[in-house]
């Protein structure tokens, strides 16, 4: 038995002191896990996580420098430097000591937003996938296993757009951390190995043009680089 049409390919990602590649399935994306950047979107910190997804197609593999094309009908694509955690394990109703046992490992990401179609759509109670789950919306560095670099859960996070500071923060200052996120995220639906989870961005996000070029590094994890054409 063969398809009918080729299979989609699998999105994967670079291991850092590996040969073998991540398979991706699917990315969560955690909203507002940061207290300015809630501040700054209108919101209110205190709320309990909320989650959007990516298709796994969305990912650019951004081990090392790449480009990405800017995407079609938006005049406000933006940038956000975010944690992104891999699973190697998954399951329901995890302890936060469980979930952090299911963490493969964790890179630099970028969750690219057409910011004028997601404020469109959330104005209208409408869904983020034209804000947030197209093509090439999800690049996302070398992933650093675990086993090599512990669970991070602080140290500086930022972002410079053509060498100018646009986010820094630090990972202490995320409202939920990696282990509640997931503990969370595992009560409504059972992770599984290749589970992508993009953990949230600091203040400070903007727009960028094509010819910018967005350099990012989380201290302890790595760094991303990634131009707009
Ligand atoms: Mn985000």
């Amino acid at each position: 038995m063969g398809y009918v049409i080729d299979p989609p390919a699998i999105a994967t990602l670079g291991v850092a002191g590996s040969e073998d590649r991540f398979p991706v399935g699917r990315i969560f994306c955690v909203g507002r896990n940061y207290a300015a950047h809630a501040r700054e979107m209108g919101g209110d910190e205190r709320d309990p996580p909320f989650y959007f997804m990516k298709p796994a197609a969305a990912v650019v593999d951004a081990a090392h420098a790449v480009a990405i094309g800017y995407p079609p009908m938006t005049n406000n694509l933006h940038h956000e430097i975010e944690l992104v955690v891999a699973l190697g394990g998954g399951g329901s109703n995890l302890t936060e000591a469980q979930a952090l046992q299911a963490v493969f490992g964790y890179a630099v990401g970028l969750d690219m937003t057409r910011r004028d179609l997601q404020f469109a759509a959330r104005d209208k109670g409408r869904p983020w996938e034209f804000g947030k789950a197209f093509a090439a919306s999800a690049p996302i560095g070398m992933l650093q296993p675990a086993s090599r670099i512990g669970h991070p859960v602080g140290g500086m996070i930022m972002l410079e757009v053509n060498g100018q500071v646009r986010q820094t923060s630090d990972l202490s200052l995320m409202i939920w951390s990696v282990a509640e996120s997931l503990s969370f995220l595992s009560r409504y639906e059972a992770l599984r190995p290749g589970d992508v989870i993009m953990n949230g961005t600091p203040e400070g996000v903007g727009a960028v043009v094509p010819g910018d070029v967005m350099r990012g590094r989380i201290d302890g994890v790595g760094g991303i680089e990634v131009r707009v054409e």
